[in-house]
């Protein structure tokens, strides 16, 4: 990647139609750079809707990326909950890739009450499953888990790393609110650059010149992530984020998740020039 991008999780509200094509065009026109297309409710598109998508963002330079269902636990204590899991992260990366999109991005599992390195493990075990088959079908698109916002959900920084370094193309989905959210810290200059230190420290330079991030604004409590917020009704120090991005020079795509989408988008996009 050869530079740091910036659009929305989702179509942008501004779109002409809440299409993936509409969106994709409406994110060119506001000038931004990406957008993650939402499978969260499952995923809803065929081949030829797919290509059409690929063939839009080639024309209008937009670059994607896929964000899968929500109903995935790799963790899950019943087999056939793990095959539906595999299953619907393995969609996505067949679509996405169809889609032209380089990167997805999944929230990989709960604890349910099972110590974290018992978890980790089965995450590995199920996750690899996966890898190899997406290997097998020559599909290279990034693997992403999300570093998640509530202490319930497998998903620290730490244990997303060390799926990064032990799995061949699973890479971090970085959200910095939920890391905030969850730790109740991070979220201040010496403290973002901290995290993409441990991130260059892990994965090497490649690591930071292939980012995914997701960011908004988050309200929160004792367990972590309450809900998104727009950023400037919340207290992330997003200035101090992106000076912390600009001066370690990473590159790849960041996704606003605030409820306003594309407002905040651009909002971090302009402040991102003028640092
Ligand atoms: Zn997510």
């Amino acid at each position: 990647m050869a530079e740091l991008l910036f659009g929305t999780g989702g179509t942008p509200h501004s779109s002409r139609t809440p299409s993936t094509v509409d969106g994709i065009k409406r994110i060119a026109e506001l000038g931004l750079g990406c957008m993650e297309i939402e499978f969260v409710q499952g995923v809803r598109m065929g081949e030829a809707a797919a290509r059409l998508v690929a063939e839009t963002a080639a024309r209008e330079g937009v670059k994607l990326s896929a964000h899968g269902p929500y109903f995935v636990n790799l963790n899950a204590r019943e087999p056939e909950k793990i095959i539906a899991s595999q299953g619907r992260i393995l969609q996505t990366a067949r679509i996405a890739s169809m889609c032209g999109a380089e990167s997805i991005v999944f929230h990989a599992a709960y604890y349910l009450g099972d110590p974290p390195e018992k978890t980790y493990n089965t995450v590995k075990k199920n996750l690899a499953e996966v890898m190899n088959q997406l290997k097998r079908e020559n599909n290279r698109v990034w693997v992403r888990p999300e570093v998640m916002g509530k202490p319930s959900a497998f998903g620290t920084v730490d244990e997303v790393l060390n799926l990064c370094t032990e799995l061949e193309r699973v890479g971090i989905c970085l959200d910095f609110a939920h890391w905030h959210a969850r730790s109740g810290g991070f979220n201040s200059y010496p403290e973002f650059i901290s995290i993409l230190q441990q991130i260059k420290q892990r994965l090497g330079d490649e690591g930071l010149d292939n980012m995914h991030i997701h960011f908004s604004g988050i309200a929160y409590g004792k367990k972590g992530e309450i809900k998104h917020l727009n950023l400037k009704e919340s207290d992330l120090q997003y200035v101090a984020l992106l000076r912390a991005l600009k001066d370690l020079h990473a590159k790849g795509l960041v996704i606003c998740e605030s409820p306003n989408l594309e407002e905040d988008a651009l909002l971090l996009q302009e402040t991102y020039k003028n640092l």
